[in-house]
Order: structure tokens, then C-alpha cells, then sequence
């Protein structure tokens, strides 16, 4: 009997503590009905791996988390408020920036990857393209117009000849992909539209400046770059680039992952 009472006593305890487990139950959008796996492939092999690694919810479900409903998908939980993103379209465009709002993304075979309310960015400034265009949530293009404005430009400005800064190389921006090498495989920022990868900067009459390792070159162009970098994480929350790991050799990875205590990764 005692035995009996134990069991159901612990039942009892672990039924009340599923149910203080049970999600904050903040609004939870209707899942898409295709989208219920969550056994996304890994990476592509492109990847790289963002520093962040604790901001996105698991994404393979437990037992326990399949009894109750499910997650929203990660592209809805980061997403920004329509009055925030609405304020930041018009930043965007009173700084010169040209860009177009495009229809929602999202992907057949990962339900975390997406953006709600993305845009195509071709011009971070006047006279400064995006090259190739890239698709971004509006805040990781504002933060790549604001670094280009007050930092780019006045560090290439110390150059010989003060070249123009006339556009800045878009390795990669949205992309659907894990983390290569993390070991959870959690997404990759750029499945969210808050990354950019800039592998060069390009200058009026002169040659691009590519992102590469310069560590001990002791010139102005490590300094161009060591400024420009530094930078990146007064508009970014991750700053990733030569040095880093092999993935980041050749260009500067930015992304607005917001973390807990707003802290920053500024590699
Ligand atoms: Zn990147």
C-alpha cells in the first residue's frame, strides 16, 4: 500500500508539473499542415557557423513536447512588430536606401525558415549597391545602410585618393540552412533574413577591397578593415569575419539576433 500511495503521489507531482511546463501560451499561429517534420536536412555546404547559440527554440520536438501544441515557427517568433517594421521601412527610405517589399517567405520543407515581411535591398545608399540584391528583414538592411553611412565611407575615405564607395559584395543574405558544425544543427541566422555576408567593398576607380585575412599586413587597408569591422557591432548583434573560423576567411557575417541580456558577439 505504501508503495502504491508512492506511486501515485509521484503521479500525481508529475502530472501538476507537466502542466506548469505546459507552453506560456502566448498566441500560437495555426501550423501549416505540411509543415509538421521537423527532420530538416542539414546545411548545404556554402554554411557557416553563426556564434550565437542559444535564441531559437529546439527544433526537433521531444516526446513531451509533442503532447502539447506546437511551436511557432521560428521566422513568426523573430519577426518584428507591423508598427516596428513599418517605422523601420521608413528609416530605410529616408536614409536613400532603394529596395522593393516582397511577399512573404517561406519554405515547403522547413517551417522555421521564412521571413514575414521581407524586402529585396539593391541600394544600401545612394550611389552604393547591394551586389547582388539581397533579401532581408528591413532591420538587417537599415543596419547595413547605417554602417555604410557613418563607417565605410569615412574609413575608406583615408585611402589614396579618397576613393567613392559604390557598392558592397553581397556573399549571401536569406538562405534557408542549418549551422554548419553546430552540433544541435540549429538554423542559421540567414534563414531568418537577419544575416548579410559583405565579402568586398566596391570602390570608384579602384579595385574592391575584399574582406580577407590581414592580420600583420600593417597597412591602411587592414586598418580600412579592422575600422569597418569593429563598427559592424554598434549596428549588429554578431559580427563574425577572417579569423573567426575557416567558414568566415573571406567576408564579414552580420546578423540582429536578438539574445537574452542583449548581449553581443563581436569576433
Ligand atoms: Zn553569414
Amino acid at each position: 500500500m505504501t508503495r502504491l500511495a508512492i506511486i501515485f503521489s509521484l503521479l500525481a507531482t508529475s502530472a501538476l508539473a507537466q502542466t506548469e511546463a505546459a507552453p506560456d501560451s502566448s498566441p500560437i499561429p495555426p501550423a501549416r499542415p505540411d509543415s509538421l517534420t521537423d527532420e530538416t536536412p542539414a546545411a548545404e555546404a556554402e554554411g557557416e557557423e553563426e556564434g550565437e547559440l542559444e535564441t531559437m527554440p529546439g527544433a526537433t520536438p521531444t516526446e513531451a513536447e509533442e503532447a502539447v501544441p506546437e511551436a511557432e515557427p521560428v521566422f513568426r517568433a523573430v519577426a518584428s512588430s507591423y508598427p516596428e517594421h513599418a517605422a523601420c521601412l521608413e528609416e530605410l527610405e529616408e536614409i536613400g536606401a532603394s529596395f522593393e517589399e516582397i511577399e512573404m517567405v517561406t519554405e515547403e520543407d522547413d517551417r522555421d525558415c521564412g521571413i514575414l515581411r521581407p524586402i529585396e535591398l539593391t541600394e544600401v545608399l545612394p550611389g552604393v549597391t547591394l551586389e547582388p540584391a539581397g533579401t532581408m528583414r528591413c532591420e538587417t538592411a537599415l543596419a547595413l545602410a547605417r554602417w555604410t553611412r557613418d563607417h565605410v565611407r569615412p574609413s575608406v575615405a583615408e585611402l589614396p585618393d579618397s576613393p567613392e564607395v559604390t557598392g558592397l559584395t553581397n556573399a549571401s543574405s536569406y538562405v534557408c540552412r542549418r549551422r554548419v558544425g553546430d552540433p544541435q544543427e540549429q538554423p542559421s541566422e540567414h534563414s531568418f533574413g537577419n544575416a548579410i555576408d559583405i565579402s568586398a567593398i566596391e570602390l570608384e576607380g579602384a579595385d574592391p577591397l575584399p574582406i580577407q585575412n590581414r592580420n600583420g599586413d600593417a597597412d591602411l587597408l587592414e586598418a580600412v578593415q579592422r575600422a569597418t569591422r569593429a563598427a559592424g557591432c554598434l549596428f549588429y548583434t554578431t559580427v563574425l569575419g577572417p579569423g573567426t573560423d575557416p567558414a568566415h576567411d573571406d567576408h564579414f557575417h552580420f546578423d540582429v539576433a536578438e539574445r537574452r541580456g542583449n548581449y553581443r558577439i563581436c569576433q
